[in-house]
C-alpha cells in the first residue's frame, strides 16, 4: 500500500512539473491537463484497489453445490444414499447413527428432502443434510470417512400473533365469512371445535354477526412457517356474546376458558340421571326383550320408577320430541356437530321442551316411563357421535375444565393481555406482535425485534 502511495505521488509531481514548464501555453489547455492528470491518478488508484476487491468477491461466490432429492413414495433410505454413491457400508452406519443421534428413522413421502452439500462442483459430498419437517433438519458430516456424525438441529419457532374479524355475510356460512376474512382454514375448524358447545353453526348464525380471532403463526427467519394454534375468539352469537380466551395453567395443561374462567369445553354426562342403575348396557347384538329376536342395543338402560325426571345430559337443542312405536315418547338433544343424545320411554315431556328449545345441562327435559318397545319403565339413554352410536359408558368424552378460585384471577390478567394485543392489531395491522411482547411497548419493526 505504501508502494503505491508513492507510485502516486511520483506520478502527481511529474504531471505538476510538465504543467509548470507549460507556463505559457494557454489558460484553457492548461486546464485541460490539469483534468488529464486527475483522471490519470483516480484511474492509479481504481487499478491498485481493484485487485484485492476482485479477490474477495471471488470467495463469496465459491460454489458450494447442492443436490436436492425430496422423498418420493417407495422411496428408502439406502435407495438415495446408494444413488449418490455411498456403500453398503456406509449407508448402514449412516443409519445406524441416524436412529441412535437424531432419533430419525422413517422417510415421509412428499415431506422430507435431502440436500447433499459439495464444497464445489468436483469436490466429494461433505455434508447431508435432511429436511425433517418445517422445524427440523438433521447434519450428516461426511468430513471424517467412517464417522458419519448426526446432529439433529431444531429450527427456531419465531411466534407472532395474527388477528382477523369479520362478519357474516348475507346468506353466507361461517366458513366462507371466515374465509373471505383472509382467516386460514384450520384455524376456522378450531373455531368451530372451539366454540360448538357454546352454538349452533348450522342454526345461530345470522347476517351481520361478527366474529374476531387471534391466533399464532410460526415463523422461521422472517418466512411464515405455518399457523399455531387459537388464542382468543370472541363471536357476537344469537344468545350474545361468546368469547373463548387459551390459558396455560400453572402445571402446564392448556385450556380454553371463557370471561368467566369456565372450561369452553362442555361435557356430556354418561349417566344423566345421578346412581340409577344400569339394566342393560350397550351392545352391537343382544335378544330384543319385547321383539324377541336378536337386534343391536344402541343405548344403555338405566332402572327409574315412573316419573323420575330426566336431566339433559349436556346443554344443546332440542331437535326432537315425538314418539315413535321403538322409543316411544322421546327427545333429542344436539350438543354440538360431534354429539347429539336421545332420550326414550318417558310418560311425559317436560313443559316448555319443544323441537328449537336451547337446554342447558342439568335441565329437566322428561320423565321417565315405559312407553314404546318397554318392559318397564327405565331410561333408555343413546350418545351419538358423528352420526354413530356409541356406547355412553365407555366413549371418551370432554373433560370439564374450570378454573378455580386460586386460577381464576391469573387467567383474568392474562385474557386483559389477550384483549389488549387484539385491539393492538386491529388498529395496526401490520404490527409484529409476540405473546412474550410487553402490550404496552409493542415492538414495531422485525429489525427492532432482532436487537433483542
Ligand atoms: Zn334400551
Amino acid at each position: 500500500m505504501k508502494k503505491a502511495k508513492n507510485i502516486i505521488k511520483k506520478m502527481t509531481a511529474g504531471l505538476v512539473k510538465s504543467c509548470k514548464k507549460l507556463g505559457n501555453v494557454h489558460v484553457l489547455s492548461r486546464l485541460v491537463l490539469i483534468v488529464a492528470a486527475v483522471m490519470i491518478v483516480v484511474a492509479g488508484v481504481v487499478v491498485m484497489f481493484s485487485k484485492p476487491a476482485r479477490q474477495a468477491v471471488m470467495e463469496v461466490v465459491s460454489p458450494e453445490h447442492h443436490t436436492v432429492i425430496e422423498v418420493k413414495s417407495g422411496d428408502t433410505l439406502s435407495k438415495i444414499l446408494s444413488a449418490q454413491g455411498f456403500s453398503i457400508n456406509d449407508i448402514n452406519t449412516i443409519s445406524k447413527n441416524l436412529k441412535k443421534d437424531a432419533d430419525f428413522a422413517t422417510l415421509r413421502a412428499g415431506r422430507d428432502k435431502f440436500d447433499f452439500v459439495r464444497k464445489n462442483e468436483n469436490e466429494p459430498i461433505s455434508k447431508i443434510v435432511i429436511e425433517n419437517g418445517p422445524w427440523n433438519r438433521i447434519e450428516i458430516d461426511c468430513g471424517t470417512p467412517d464417522v458419519w456424525q448426526c446432529q439433529k438441529i431444531e429450527i427456531e419457532r419465531d411466534t407472532r400473533i395474527a388477528y382477523k374479524e369479520g362478519e357474516i355475510a348475507k346468506g353466507s356460512s361461517f366458513y366462507l365469512s371466515a374465509m373471505n376474512a383472509g382467516m386460514p382454514e384450520g384455524i376456522i375448524l378450531d373455531v368451530y371445535d372451539l366454540l360448538a358447545f357454546e352454538m349452533d353453526f348450522e342454526r345461530d348464525i345470522r347476517a351481520g354477526q361478527k366474529f374476531y380471532v387471534l391466533y399464532e403463526e410460526n415463523y422461521a427467519s422472517n418466512k411464515k412457517v405455518d399457523n399455531g394454534r387459537v388464542l382468543a375468539v370472541s363471536f357476537d352469537a344469537l344468545r350474545g356474546n361468546v368469547q373463548m380466551f387459551r390459558y396455560v395453567k400453572e402445571n402446564g395443561h392448556a385450556g380454553y376458558y371463557d370471561e368467566n374462567g369456565n372450561g369452553a369445553i362442555k361435557s356430556l354426562k354418561r349417566t344423566p340421571i345421578n346412581n340409577a342403575k344400569v339394566t342393560s348396557g350397550f351392545a352391537g347384538k343382544r335378544k330384543h326383550p319385547v321383539l324377541g329376536y336378536t337386534r343391536a342395543h344402541k343405548g344403555v338402560d338405566f332402572r327409574a320408577p315412573t316419573g323420575t325426571p330426566i336431566p339433559a345430559a349436556g346443554a344443546g337443542r332440542v331437535i326432537a320430541r315425538s314418539f315413535n312405536r321403538g322409543h316411544g315418547n322421546f327427545v333429542k338433544i344436539r350438543h354440538n356437530a360431534t354429539f347429539e343424545t336421545l332420550y326414550a320411554h318417558m310418560s311425559k315431556f317436560a313443559k316448555g321442551v319443544n323441537v328449537g328449545t336451547m337446554v342447558r345441562q342439568g335441565q329437566i327435559i322428561g320423565y321417565s316411563g315405559s312407553t314404546g318397545l318397554s318392559t318397564g319403565p327405565h331410561l333408555h339413554y343413546e350418545i351419538i357421535k358423528n352420526g354413530v352410536h356409541v356406547n355412553p359408558m365407555t366413549v371418551k368424552l370432554p373433560a370439564i375444565d374450570n378454573l378455580d378460585a386460586k386460577t381464576k384471577p391469573l387467567f383474568m390478567e392474562h385474557k386483559k393481555m389477550l384483549l389488549d394485543k387484539m385491539a393492538l392489531l386491529k388498529a395496526n395491522p401490520n404490527m409484529v406482535v409476540r405473546l412474550s411482547d410487553d402490550a404496552e411497548q409493542p415492538e414495531k419493526t422485525d429489525n427492532q425485534k432482532s436487537k433483542k
